[in-house]
């Protein structure tokens, strides 16, 4: 469904990421691992359209190159962001109707943001108050909700448990694996490393802008790099 080849991401001097390959095959969760900028939010921005690249992108055997955020959400790429990036002084109801803005009639997105409300009983009993007032676990199923709403069939995910309790952190693992059940293919950032590994297809190891491990969660697990800096053995 998604294949990246040798992809480049720069800002001015700096190198994020550095010809990176990778390919999400429709149905599958592939993880992106790696330390703090490895390039991962890089590689995701470049896929949504949100940084300059250089390189190969293709989705659905169409080229991303010189589209603009706006067509590859309507392509059916969509993102939950880092650190959420809800609006905080919207309301719930507000957050959901401007995510899925990019192409729907109001009459469907509200239709949308209905069922999105039904999915998250917390998002329809909060849905009038101020998005900014939920706690970190409730902000991040709405920004997953938002992204949601424009009903993608690849999301792009950076980073959800990041900050949350353990019991929020299982939720949104959870969430996840209903979202893959359902049909929704789905690219995983984590640091959660042994969450990840347990619930993806494929992973692969980010190190200074390049791939350093590739393979099934198994063979990633039982690599030396990865037991070594992330499993702790
Ligand atoms: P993190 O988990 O910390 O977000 P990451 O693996 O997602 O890490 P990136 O955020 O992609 O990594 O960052 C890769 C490199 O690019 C880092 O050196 C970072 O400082 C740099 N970088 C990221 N965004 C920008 C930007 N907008 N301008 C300049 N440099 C940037």
């Amino acid at each position: 469904m998604l294949d990246v080849a040798s992809l480049k991401v720069r800002y001015g001097a700096i190198e994020a990421v550095r010809g990176l390959d990778l390919s999400v095959g429709k149905g599958e969760i592939v993880a992106l691992l790696g330390a703090n900028g490895a390039g991962k939010s890089s590689t995701l921005a470049a896929i949504s359209g949100l940084a300059h690249w250089s390189g190969e992108i293709v989705f659905d055997g169409q080229s991303l190159q010189g589209h603009s955020p706006e067509a590859i959400t309507r392509a059916g790429i969509g993102l939950v962001p880092e650190g959420r990036r809800i609006f905080a002084g919207l309301t719930v109801s507000e957050n959901l109707l401007l995510g899925g803005a990019v192409h729907a009639p109001p009459v469907e997105l509200r239709r949308r943001a209905a069922r999105m409300q039904e999915r998250f009983p917390i998002l329809a009993e909060r849905r009038h108050q101020k998005a900014g007032l939920m706690s970190g676990g409730e902000q991040q199923m709405l920004a997953i909700a938002r992204a949601l709403m424009a009903e993608p069939r690849l999301l792009l995910m950076d980073e959800p448990s990041l900050g949350l309790a353990p019991q929020v952190v299982e939720a949104v693992f959870d969430l996840i694996a209903s979202l893959r059940d359902e049909g929704i293919t789905i690219l995983l950032v984590e640091q959660n490393v042994p969450m990840s590994l347990d619930i993806a297809d494929h992973a692969l190891v980010l190190a200074q802008g390049q791939i350093s491990v590739r393979g099934t969660t198994k063979e990633v697990a039982e690599s030396q790099a990865v037991q070594g800096a992330y499993l702790g053995h």
